[in-house]
């Protein structure tokens, strides 16, 4: 497998525990693009401390540290800005969960569809039974130290310090069973019209099969993009 660039958008979704953003990091090494995550992205710019009198900035901060929801139409704003930064640089782009609404693909997929054309953004979704999904977000691991998050697997199951920082590694309650089930409810209720939004527009959907191990899932994933990338 010899890595080569690509210069378009890829979207990659799957439910909590599908190892979306484990997938997003290898296959955005594999192609040569940069990773846009959401979450990190906003964290970043609440938390820079260059921007700390900026009283949008001031305002989002109070939110997001308070657990709440950043106002949605300055996501989409700090998103597209970062976008069109990736693309001025010549580079692809990946996502993983995102957008993560309808509110959020109805403004993002058209501006991607503009830079980067549609025929050149690739859609996976990785299925897993629920069942997966509960065992996996239930068996996971977070550092205490550095937030590194240690997805399950066979190899690493008995694993008490963290790979990164040697921090100790611990459950989270974000990822108790009860809540995990709802976590899981709210993917679907929130994606599945994002999907029917895609389709409409006549962007293809992958549906790769998530229950198998990483490098399996990556395989699969890697062979099914090169066919959307043709
Ligand atoms: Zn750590």
């Amino acid at each position: 497998m010899t890595p080569k660039s690509f210069n378009g958008a890829i979207i990659i979704y799957g439910p909590p525990g599908s190892g979306k953003g484990t997938q997003a990091n290898i296959i955005g090494k594999y192609f040569n693009l940069t990773h846009l995550d959401t979450g990190r992205l906003v964290e970043k710019l609440v938390h820079n401390p260059r921007l700390k009198n900026d009283p949008i900035i001031k305002k989002e901060r109070k939110k997001f540290d308070s657990g709440k929801l950043c106002t949605i139409s300055w996501v989409v704003r700090i998103v597209k800005e970062e976008i069109e930064k990736i693309y001025k640089k010549g580079k692809g782009i990946i996502f993983s969960g995102s957008p993560r609404t309808l509110y959020e693909a109805k403004r993002l997929i058209p501006y991607l569809e503009k830079l980067y054309k549609k025929e050149k953004i690739c859609v996976i979704r990785i299925l897993i039974k629920p069942q997966t999904s509960i065992f996996r977000n239930s068996h996971r691991k977070v550092c205490e130290k550095c937030g590194y998050i240690l997805v399950y697997s066979k190899k690493n199951k008995n694993l008490r310090k963290c790979p990164i920082c040697n921090g100790k590694l611990i459950r989270r309650t974000l990822d108790d069973p009860k809540i995990i089930k709802i976590r899981i409810k709210e993917y679907k209720k929130r994606t599945e019209p994002i999907y029917k939004y895609l389709t409409k527009r006549g962007i293809k959907i992958i549906d790769i099969n998530g229950e198998p191990s990483v490098e399996k899932v990556t395989k699969n994933i890697i062979k099914n993009l090169k066919n959307c990338m043709k």
